[in-house]
């Protein structure tokens, strides 16, 4: 046994002064001795990260004109604005592009990028908000589970940094994986037609 396991010791050593040499950085050493990443480990890399396209809105080139949610804050909640409830100082937008069914906008109704900014009220309001657009996800898609997240800044990763807005989305067991949810490549089972619909009709009670 002692000389079995003597052997086997022997054989790591050996395997682990080969790995020394051709260590992980070594073995991914591509042609002229350049660093690449390994495209069969992550082949989606290139789909999430290569978007030169989006550089205009990293580098604010574009910029729509005015605040889409003040403007959908004017109007009387519909499907045109995508407001589906809206309270004394806040409402719920759908997400016009959502990563689940139901994926939903939570913002107050004042212009305002701060969190700390808003009156008592004002955060009070926007929280009932929350638990009642969540009660109503849970009614009508009967989720596993919610992802409520607010990006809170641009180097955040708000997309309107200027006006808050928390993401409330519907997750049920292996819907999505990561890479699919950031590269935007999930295919949704309704329309926002139709998640309009189903939520009016809870919302309005
Ligand atoms: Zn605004």
């Amino acid at each position: 046994m002692a000389s079995t396991a003597a052997k086997a010791s022997a054989k790591n050593k050996k395997k682990t002064k080969k790995a020394i040499k051709k260590s992980p950085v070594r073995r991914s050493l591509g042609e002229g001795g350049k660093f690449q990443i390994g495209k069969n480990i992550w082949p989606l890399e290139r789909d999430v990260l290569v978007r030169p396209d989006r550089m205009k809105y990293v580098r604010k080139l574009i910029k729509p004109e005015g605040c889409v949610f003040c403007r959908a804050a004017k109007e009387v909640p519909s499907v045109d604005t995508l407001c589906v409830y809206k309270t004394e100082h806040s409402m719920v937008v759908l997400n016009k592009f959502p990563y689940n069914s139901g994926h939903v906008l939570v913002l107050p109704l004042k212009h305002c990028g701060d969190l700390l900014k808003l009156t008592e009220a004002e955060f009070n309001d926007l929280q009932h908000t929350i638990r009642k657009v969540m009660k109503a996800l849970m009614d009508v898609y009967e989720p596993g589970g919610i992802n409520l997240g607010l990006n809170h800044g641009a180097v955040a990763g708000a997309g309107i940094p200027e006006h808050l807005h928390y993401h409330v989305i519907p997750r049920w067991a292996g819907d999505v994986n990561f890479f699919p949810l950031i590269a935007e490549t999930k295919v949704l089972v309704e329309s926002l037609e139709q998640t309009y619909e189903k939520l009016w009709s809870i919302l309005k009670k």
